[in-house]
């Protein structure tokens, strides 16, 4: 479910808008897409964490699953 970038309250679809439920803010499909892109982008930089770390934790986290599988099936 989409979240605004304001408030974080529901944000609905309504073409050729996107309206938070809660605060009315409205905008584009396109502006809403590339805010939560920002907002992201600045939360990972906020955590410290760049684009590259969260790659390799994601990776990790496929290869363990992928060895608690073959555990399993020993
Ligand atoms: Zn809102």
């Amino acid at each position: 479910m989409a979240r605004c970038p304001d408030c974080g309250g529901e944000v609905k679809y309504k073409a050729p808008f996107m309206v938070c439920l809660d605060c009315g803010l409205s905008m584009k499909r396109w502006d809403f897409d590339e805010q939560s892109k920002k907002i992201k982008a600045e939360f990972k930089k906020e955590m410290g964490e760049s684009e590259e770390e969260s790659d390799r934790k994601e990776r990790q986290k496929k290869r363990d699953y992928h060895d608690w599988i073959m555990k399993k099936e020993d």
